[in-house]
């Protein structure tokens, strides 16, 4: 059996990953502090499946291998780094972390990778292009990035994590002072992905956006609603990182859908498909908050024939079922 293990592998992403990687005959290991996770997530494939471990660490700290039972039955075919707290809102409120998480987590996550040679996949953001002067976003456009604004804890540590993998993967230097093979080495940069497992007091526009709706309450937009977004389906995201996970491809690669929207277009479908009588509020502009974003995908459909399926409409449908549940 192949054994991978996924960091951040209770939070929303992760789960679904940790899911579909299950599915395909994998051992997984997730690692996870439930900062901004949950047991719940997990809680399915904990009762369901003995190809599943899951360890509550923090992987800011040095790993706990001696808990990662597989790696003695199984060895390491690969790690996917996905733990960082992802919501703006959180961007203010446990920035330490984020630093962390992204540093020293892709720190020991890379030297773990390269100590069993495995595979490595990193978890990066179409916020590394901060607020982007070209559109839309090919992985060759350097971004627009505040270092001193209120994104920054995010957008550079995901930076620095992206220079630290590629650095491994071109095997410059030496690795604590002594050589190493190459690291076997992937960056995704993901674009606003949503679905099912989201939190709902998440903060990010989609879960805020359903709960307000489905409560009847109204929906708050930051500035005047122009500025765009292009929403991925959580299946077609994890579909794409599996993908990539096979694949030989060393550079970056975008993942989302190209289909954008504006945030006021994005209110309006919500409150339409929940039949809701919410009101819209414009609240003041939040300070860097990107004007435009929309991926370039033809890197993922040229290399790794991949494209989104899911319709907004679709993939709203199936998430707002299951916000509805959990309200
Ligand atoms: P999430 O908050 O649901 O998942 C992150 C998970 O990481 C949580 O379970 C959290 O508890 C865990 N975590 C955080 N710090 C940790 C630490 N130090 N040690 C162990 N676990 C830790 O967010 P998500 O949307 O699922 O994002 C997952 C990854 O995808 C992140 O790396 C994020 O930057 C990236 N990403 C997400 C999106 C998106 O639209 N959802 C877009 C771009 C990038
Ligand atoms: N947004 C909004 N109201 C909300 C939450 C978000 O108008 O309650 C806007 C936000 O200003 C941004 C877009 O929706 O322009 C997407 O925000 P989100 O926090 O989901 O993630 P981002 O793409 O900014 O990282």
């Amino acid at each position: 059996m192949k054994h991978v293990i996924v960091t951040g592998g209770a939070g929303f992403i992760g789960s679904h990953l940790c899911e579909a990687l299950l599915e395909k005959g994998y051992a997984v290991t997730a690692i996870d502090n439930l900062c901004t996770g949950s047991k719940k997530n997990i809680e399915k494939l904990e009762q369901s499946s003995s190809s599943f471990n899951w360890i509550e660490a923090d992987v800011s700290l040095p790993l706990p291998i001696d808990q990662i039972r597989f790696l003695d039955s199984y060895g390491l075919d690969g790690i996917f780094h996905f733990a960082c707290p992802a919501s703006p809102v959180d961007f203010e409120k446990i920035p330490f972390e984020i630093l962390k998480v992204d540093s020293y987590g892709t720190f020991h996550t890379v030297e773990l990778a390269l100590n069993y040679n495995a595979k490595y996949l990193l978890a990066s953001t179409s916020e590394i292009y901060g607020d982007p002067l070209v559109h839309p976003q090919k992985e060759t456009y350097f971004g627009n990035v505040n270092i001193n604004g209120p994104r920054a804890c995010y957008d550079e540590t995901k930076r620095f994590a992206e220079a630290l993998v590629w650095s491994a993967i071109q095997g410059q230097g030496r690795w604590n002072g002594k050589s190493y093979q190459p690291l076997d080495g992937r960056i995704v940069r993901i674009f606003n992905t949503y679905g099912p497992r989201m939190r709902l007091d998440d903060g990010r526009v989609v879960p805020d956006f359903c709960r307000l709706a489905l409560q009847g309450k109204p929906l708050r937009i930051y500035g005047d609603g122009r500025q765009t977004r292009s929403f991925c389906y959580v299946s077609d995201l994890v579909r794409g990182i599996l993908k990539l996970y096979d694949s030989n491809y060393r550079n970056p690669v975008n993942l989302g859908n190209d289909q954008e929207r504006s945030i006021l277009d994005f209110a309006k479908t919500v409150i339409g498909l929940t039949q809701s009588k919410s009101e819209i509020q414009n609240l003041k502009p939040r300070a860097d908050d990107p004007q435009k974003r929309c991926p370039d995908i033809s890197r993922a459909k040229e290399t790794l024939g991949w494209h989104p399926e899911i319709s907004l409409e679709e993939g709203l449908k199936s998430s707002i079922d299951y916000f509805k549940s959990v309200l």
